[in-house]
């Protein structure tokens, strides 16, 4: 059987899909072939039978046990991706009527903004829209009586990251697709969480939302059953048939991170490798950083050439080296280095080496 080994080294800083654990990959293309023993494929067992149901199980409560999670916190496996959560929240929280607060930090919290608007007020407490989403706007105030304060903690496209967790008594709502698990915070704060489970968690095609029960069954509207989060709580995940290969590559990758130490533990080689590569943008004159020093992403690390014609050569060099996926995205240009958990120090190590070559010899 082919193994994980034998392929050549590559360094993926892609921004999602993104790098998973190679032994999740080992695991999983195993589970293919024959899942835990059974001659059956992951591929080919029903979604209710028993050995699926421990799957789907272990992938809640280890999820649960890595993020502290109250016992009124309910974790969902949908489908959609967390776009569908830019307009199933408001579907499911907000009246016509009514008024929610939304902050502008970002690509995808915009379009979380315009998908409310189809269902109820939005009062956009901030934005930095005017520098191009390069910093997270501060001292905004959220109205005591708005439904509910959406966010994004991590801005994947612009490489901007939330600190700390706004002060608010309205229930807190949080796009959490490219930082969840990478860093410890009190979850338990936060009324309701949803994020892709591409970037930090797992396979492309199921999507992650945390809900407090206490919430729901307040809208007027009429919602489709699959819309309705009180319905996919009643029936654990499972009104239709879940993406069973994607919460198995979930739970894989929750059950690796759970044997590491957990969120404590990859927190603390995530700063070494976002410290190791801001470091070394800062220290070379001919790399720049272009967010604000104090909301720089640790997940996503945006930077550009003094000298826009030099990064063609050096994306060409950082192809012959092995780095992958590191072009930034179109609306910033330069490079977008992704560190997310699953990605080795090493690699951070191999790009920064070549960052420093490169600069000795275009200085
Ligand atoms: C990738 C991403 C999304 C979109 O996720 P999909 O699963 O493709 O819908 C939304 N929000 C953030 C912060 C993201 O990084």
């Amino acid at each position: 059987m082919l193994t994980i080994n034998d392929t050549k080294v590559v360094h993926n800083f892609n921004s999602g899909p993104s790098i998973l654990p190679k032994e999740v990959f080992q695991q999983a293309s195993e589970a293919i072939l024959n899942f835990n023993n059974t001659g059956l494929s992951i591929l080919e067992i029903g979604h209710r039978t028993t050995l699926f149901q421990e799957v789907l199980d272990e992938a809640v409560s280890t999820l649960k046990e890595l993020m502290h999670l109250d016992n009124d916190l309910e974790v969902l496996f949908l489908h959609g991706g967390a776009s569908t959560q830019f307009f199933q929240v408001p579907m499911n929280l907000l009246n016509e009527n009514e008024t929610a607060a939304y902050l502008d930090c970002g690509t995808w919290g915009t379009k979380a903004i315009k998908e409310a608007k189809l269902f109820g007020n939005v009062n956009m407490v901030a934005s930095s829209k005017d520098k191009n989403y390069s910093y997270i706007p501060k001292n905004y105030i959220i109205p005591s009586d708005s439904k509910y304060f959406h966010y994004t903690t991590n801005n994947t496209i612009e490489g901007t990251q939330m600190h700390s967790i706004p002060e608010t008594n309205v229930p807190l709502i949080a796009d959490m697709s490219s930082d969840i698990l990478s860093h410890e915070m009190d979850f338990n704060r936060f009324s309701l969480i949803y994020a892709g489970a591409q970037k930090n968690i797992g396979a492309a095609g199921v999507n992650i939302v945390i809900v407090k029960k206490d919430i729901l069954g307040k809208v007027n509207r009429k919602l489709p059953t699959m819309m309705d989060y009180r319905v996919h709580i009643e029936n654990g995940s499972m009104v239709n048939t879940p993406p069973v290969f994607a919460v198995y590559v979930c739970m894989l990758t929750l059950r690796w991170l759970k044997q590491r130490g957990g969120v404590a533990e990859i927190e603390k080689i995530n700063d070494i490798k976002a410290k190791l590569l801001y470091d070394t943008i800062d220290s070379l004159p001919v790399f720049k950083a272009t967010v604000a020093k104090e909301d720089r992403s640790k997940m996503n690390v945006v930077f550009v050439m003094e000298n826009p014609e030099l990064e063609k050569q050096f994306l060409a060099e950082c192809k012959e080296n092995g780095i992958v996926a590191i072009k930034g995205h179109r609306s910033v240009g330069g490079f977008r280095a992704s560190l997310y958990n699953a990605l080795p120090l090493e690699s951070v190590q191999v790009l920064t080496e070549l960052m420093k070559e490169f600069a000795n010899s275009h200085g």
